[in-house]
């Protein structure tokens, strides 16, 4: 079970690229076990409307079974190039539904695959959380107990009262209703070359690659409202993360290990349980959900060796 999602952020990538660079990903994650394997990108073949439809393949057995299940795929032009663009991708060891397609991951909110995941990890309490959208009207199609994630997240979506709730609120009440293990990476075509991420229990880790100098090594926690931790709350934009000298250019990495990593950049950050990551406008910024009692108030960007 391995996790893996690239952005790059006004760095021109080819589809090809990208798709290579999920799949090696995973193929460096392989020896953490694996039953099946799947990748959610931008779909289309018009670079306008791209970002307005998520494309799942997914497919039981082996990276390399994936590998040629894209690589059959002439529906996609390999050659168009995203300045921005987030793909998400996985390898499943199943705990929740026999290894299949449908119950590979990403997992979906709904057929226009609004929201997608990845996750790593055992939800212990989906049977109640689908049980709970299913009475609102939510069909599940897997046997897994990721789906739940990406229906739920949908759920707050579509009955969100405040019209400007980010991405990453979204995902801070999703989680927050989840018990058990998870890291997750979250994709939307609500919300196109965002990425949110989190985990409690299971490893993440967050790469940087960036040609210009990183503003800082010292990404300060920012407490989200309503956890009562409102005194705490030093948002502003000095508070987040990005290359210094304007280009804005920068490519972010998650994965559930340094080795995914590595061969893109030494540059990472160790995700502690209950962070929660955003990708904004080519900007990282770390949130918590909690806070506990003797945490720093800051993530180090580390380098490894
Ligand atoms: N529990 C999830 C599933 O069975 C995720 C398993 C994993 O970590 O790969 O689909």
């Amino acid at each position: 079970c391995g996790i893996f999602a690239y952005l790059n952020f006004c760095v021109p990538k080819k589809r090809k690229e990208i798709l290579d660079k999920l799949i090696k990903g995973l193929q460096r994650l392989e020896y953490r076990g694996y039953d099946s394997a799947g990748i959610g990108v931008d779909g289309g073949n018009d670079i306008e409307k791209s970002e307005q439809s998520t494309i799942l393949i997914k497919k039981r057995g082996k990276v390399i079974n994936l590998q040629e299940e894209i690589q059959g795929r002439e529906d996609l032009n390999f050659d168009i190039e995203f300045d921005t663009h987030l793909g998400i991708a996985h390898t499943r060891w199943a705990t929740h539904g026999v290894p299949n397609n449908v119950n590979s991951h990403p997992q979906r909110s709904d057929a226009n695959n609004e929201f997608v995941v990845v996750h790593n990890g055992i939800i212990t309490n989906y049977k109640d959380i689908k049980k709970f959208l299913v009475g609102k009207g939510f069909e599940f199609e897997s046997d897994t107990d990721t789906e739940v994630i990406a229906k739920l997240v949908k759920y707050m979506y579509d009955t969100r009262e405040n019209a400007n709730i980010s991405f990453r609120e979204l995902v801070e009440g999703t989680v927050q209703q989840l018990e058990g293990a998870f890291a997750v990476v979250f994709k939307s075509t609500k919300f196109p070359g965002q990425a949110v991420a989190s985990r409690r229990g299971s490893p993440l880790l967050i790469g940087i690659a960036s040609k210009s100098k990183l503003s800082t090594d010292h990404i300060p926690i920012l407490y989200s409202k309503g956890n009562n931790q409102d005194a705490l709350n030093n948002a502003d934009s000095t508070s987040s993360f990005q290359p210094a000298n304007g280009d804005g250019q920068v490519e972010y990495f998650f994965a559930s290990d340094a080795s995914a990593i590595i061969e893109h950049t030494n540059r990472v950050i160790f995700m502690e349980d209950d962070d929660v990551a955003a990708v904004t406008d080519g900007c990282l910024s770390l949130h918590r959900i909690r806070r506990s009692v003797d945490e720093s108030s800051a993530r180090q960007v580390q380098t490894l060796q």
